[in-house]
């Protein structure tokens, strides 16, 4: 035998799994990445970075940030605890209550413990100020649960997995892609084809454990499950994820689980290159839009800009946009706003104006019709107190599309509009596995030998995804995986 445990993919949940083996008793564990050395790593490397998971007290968070009040005084004060059941209603309610209960509960029950087990392997956190948390007169505002991220976001993060994966011994095979699974007569999988830089060669193991993303970089792919307008989306992330592992499990039998025809999606700057920019990972994202108003080309509201904070509609308003004529829309804010903007606004280039009008008669849309849609939002704009930091049921009443929270008017110059896209992020349907990560097959039993992770697994979310749980759920289920895949191979 080759190996003890082949992972497959490098990104946080390949990672989690193969040091995580290595815990468990594996020796020999090599890592599979079908990008050259310059590209590894996936969507982790693109990420924010950010992890939501539960927390009965803030002072728990200290373990992950010690030194956090230093940096952002207050902090512990301003933080809410976001206890097991709090994270459970948020994933029921943004997934519509399809998330799988089992796996739900894994993710949930075993998420602090994974990011500490994280942070003792290495991988610095700091808190997510720029990513989640807003500004208001000098303090900050942090939001439920999702407080804490990698140090230097994705980059740090995957940076930091492969110096823990190095200092144990874990071996790496870059412009290395798996291209399927070696089964013995039992069915038991016993390694992996695997195309490199010599060509094709058989990588024998005593596990295998599949870490190598969704089907979001593949238009086929998209076209033939998510469908229109999917197949057009730009990818925000890597593009080695063209669901090569879905392919190779489904090959051998493996029961496909959750939904299929879904994804994550967000609204990116209508400018945004095709697949990620290593430099610019995830600052392409425009998620200011609950403070501001969405018009499309034809020049019309779409959609509730204000109906929850945005962690918990930006994964879905990524599709609403890509539905709209031509795949675009303009963010319209006003100058009470501005301040609110996300610093990742600072990527883009707006167009600015001193009256709406002008505003509109710059973009490309229907302005007559937009200034007709911005008017009528106005006259039903919203009374009381605008507040960003809560649901402040500021909203607007008798509109076609009305907007439940936030909904102050548009009056005050200087007036600013983003163009933007839906970008795609990551699919969400996958394989099947246990409560062990093992795959399940066709005849509802595990497939000896074979564990999968991350992206790759389905049933956790559906149409839509609380902020912060990919990484999350990666590395619980990595490591879960790799823990497992070492049992099998080493027990
Ligand atoms: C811009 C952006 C921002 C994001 N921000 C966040 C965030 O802040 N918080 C959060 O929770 N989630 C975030 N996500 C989602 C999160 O990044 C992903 O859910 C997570 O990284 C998935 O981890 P993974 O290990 O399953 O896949 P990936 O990190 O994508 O890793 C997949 C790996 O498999 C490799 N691979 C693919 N096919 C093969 C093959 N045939 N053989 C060998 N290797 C292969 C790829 O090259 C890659 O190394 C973000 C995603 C993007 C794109």
């Amino acid at each position: 035998m080759d190996y003890d445990v082949v992972v497959v993919g490098t990104g946080n949940a390949a990672q989690a799994a193969a040091v995580a083996s290595r815990e468990a008793g594996a020796e020999r564990v090599l890592m599979l990445e079908k990008a050259s050395l310059d590209q590894r790593g996936g969507n982790t490397h693109y990420s924010g970075g950010l992890f939501r998971f539960a927390f009965n007290q803030t002072e728990e968070l200290l373990r992950l940030v010690p030194d956090v009040e230093d940096h952002f005084p207050g902090f512990l004060a301003n933080v809410s605890p976001y206890p097991a059941e709090a994270f459970r209603h948020d994933l029921q309610r943004v997934t519509e209550g399809r998330t799988d209960p089992e796996l739900s509960e894994i993710l949930i029950g075993k998420s602090y413990d994974t990011v500490c087990w994280m942070h003792d392997q290495g991988i610095a956190m700091e808190a997510a100020a720029s990513l989640t948390a807003i500004q208001v007169e000098g303090e900050w505002k942090w939001p439920a649960g999702a407080v804490i991220r990698a140090a230097n976001e994705g980059v740090g993060l995957s940076r930091m997995w492969f110096a823990a994966a190095e200092a144990l011994g874990i071996e790496v095979r870059y412009e290395s892609a798996a291209r399927g699974l070696l089964q013995d007569a039992q069915g038991s999988v016993t390694g992996v084809m695997v195309q490199g830089p010599e060509g094709t060669s058989e990588i024998s193991a005593g596990a295998v454990v599949l870490g190598c993303g969704g089907f979001e970089a593949n238009p086929e792919w998209r076209a033939r499950y998510l469908g229109r307008p999917w197949d057009t989306a730009k990818v925000r992330g890597t593009r080695y994820n063209t669901g090569d592992g879905l392919h190779m499990a489904l090959e051998i039998g493996a029961l496909p689980h959750g939904q299929w025809s879904g994804s994550h999606g967000t609204p990116i700057d209508a400018g945004a290159p095709e697949f990620g920019d290593r430099l610019l990972t995830d600052k392409t994202n425009r998620l200011s839009y609950p403070f501001g108003v969405v018009v499309n080309a034809q020049g019309d509201r779409f959609l509730d800009e204000g109906e929850d904070f945005q962690l918990y509609t930006y994964a879905k308003t990524g599709g609403a946009l890509l539905s709209q004529p031509g795949g675009v829309a303009y963010q319209i804010f006003d100058g009470k706003v501005l301040d609110l903007l996300e610093p990742r606004y600072e990527t883009g280039t707006p167009v600015v104006a001193e009256s709406l009008e002008e505003l509109l008669r710059q973009l490309p849309l229907d302005s007559d019709r937009a200034m007709a849609a911005l008017a009528e939002f106005n006259a039903h704009s919203g009374q009381g107190r605008f507040d960003p930091t809560i649901l402040d049921g500021l909203a607007t009443a008798g509109l076609d599309v009305d907007k439940t929270n936030w909904a102050q008017a548009l009056d005050t110059p200087p007036f600013r509009a983003y163009p933007v896209t839906g970008g795609i992020t990551f699919t969400f349907g996958g394989v099947r596995v246990t409560s062990q990560a093992e795959v399940v097959g066709l005849d509802w039993q595990p497939i000896d030998g074979l564990f999968a992770c991350g992206e790759m697994v389905g049933g956790l979310f559906h149409a839509n995804y609380p902020g912060g749980s990919g990484l999350m759920a990666g590395a619980v289920f990595g490591r879960i995986a790799g823990g497992s895949a070492a049992r099998r191979s080493t027990g």
